[in-house]
């Protein structure tokens, strides 16, 4: 739609692609507000639209994936995650343990996460664990110190839902709902997080290519939440000094396809502590739009994955650092551009 197009305009041809017997999708952009249309099985005429007032434009998408597509949206997805802009000019910060284990854990992270810098709270509550001997995760009763932890801080929280069966209470919680990379090709789960009007974190599957992670997206997006932050959290290759290898071209490669903001988790990425830091400023020099680290009080004493996750004052140190290699970087974009 042109830059001055108002409801009414909108309406108008939200109608005639529902009268044709689609699906209508209004996406907004900070500029110009897009309609994606589904449900149609072969061409449209652009005809059909192009003569409604204040319609700028009718592309046809050449991706399998369409409301995802760049095509579809030009201009770059902001997520507001609790008041957080997450694709906007500013990196985020998301810190905090694997596993919510307990409720001093949890607000002594949330603290430790507020003091670093950070702005929002991760933490599993259902973790979708290889072996089934593993810790589970505390379920409703994580959600709960979660909660309070969102109430004494102001950090928004990002917690993870494992199954359809769980996911009302998961969102009744949460700020950001995690799909995790085992996850990412449930459909029924990623059809779910599509009918939640909370913003959803969707984690690169561990063997996806990109195409594949694009249209996981998809499915959330085609049921009506354009609030998706895509992760990339590193695959499986035959490299073993990591525990993944963390695919940092695939940063700009979802920029230029993709509208939706994208964030880096150096933690998964890597599985080891010391690899963390130097990873975490690659990514932001990459351009992604922030980053996801696990982060625990003690980690030697962590229930999941504490080899990879910092400590508080680790955790302080990297925000700092990526914070002055991303203004470094917009600074000098910024003198670019005035030149
Ligand atoms: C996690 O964030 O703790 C997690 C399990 O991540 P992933 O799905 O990327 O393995
Ligand atoms: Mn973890």
């Amino acid at each position: 739609m042109k830059a001055q197009a108002g409801p009414a305009d909108i309406q108008r041809v939200c109608q005639r692609i529902e009268a044709l017997g689609f699906k209508a999708h209004i996406i907004p952009g900070e500029q110009r507000t897009a309609i994606g249309i589904t449900g149609n099985s072969g061409p449209i005429d652009a005809a059909e639209f192009e003569d409604l007032p204040n319609v700028a434009e009718a592309i046809r998408v050449s991706k399998p994936y369409k409301l995802v597509s760049r095509e579809t949206k030009p201009g770059n997805t902001i997520v507001s995650v609790n008041g957080v802009p997450v694709g906007g000019e500013k990196i985020v910060l998301c810190g905090g343990p694997c596993s919510v284990e307990s409720r001093a854990q949890i607000l002594e992270s949330a603290r430790a996460v507020k003091a670093g810098s950070g702005q929002l709270l991760r933490g599993g509550a259902y973790k979708p664990r290889t072996s089934p001997y593993s810790f589970q995760g505390l379920g409703e009763e994580g959600l709960r110190y979660l909660a309070e932890a969102r109430d004494q801080t102001g950090l928004g929280i990002v917690t993870e839902a494992i199954d359809v069966e769980t996911f009302d209470l998961v969102e009744s919680y949460a700020d950001c709902v995690q799909i995790g990379a085992r996850n990412m090709q449930n459909f029924s789960l990623l059809r779910r997080a599509g009918r939640s009007r909370k913003p959803v974190l969707l984690k690169r599957g561990i063997s996806a290519t990109l195409e594949e992670f694009l249209m996981a997206a998809e499915y959330i997006l085609s049921e009506g939440n354009y609030n998706v932050i895509l992760c990339e959290r590193g695959v499986r290759t035959f490299a073993d000094h990591t525990r993944n290898t963390l695919d940092l071209s695939v940063v700009p490669a979802v920029q230029s396809l993709s509208h939706l903001p994208i964030i880096v988790d150096p933690s998964h990425g890597t599985g080891k502590r010391d690899k963390v830091l130097p990873m975490s400023l690659a990514a932001i020099a990459s351009g992604a739009s922030g980053l996801i680290v696990e982060m625990h009080p003690t980690p030697e004493r962590a229930l999941s994955d504490g080899y990879q996750s910092l400590d508080p004052v680790q955790f302080a140190e990297l925000a700092d650092e990526c914070r002055a290699i991303a203004e470094l970087l917009a600074s000098r974009r910024r003198v670019t551009a005035e030149a």
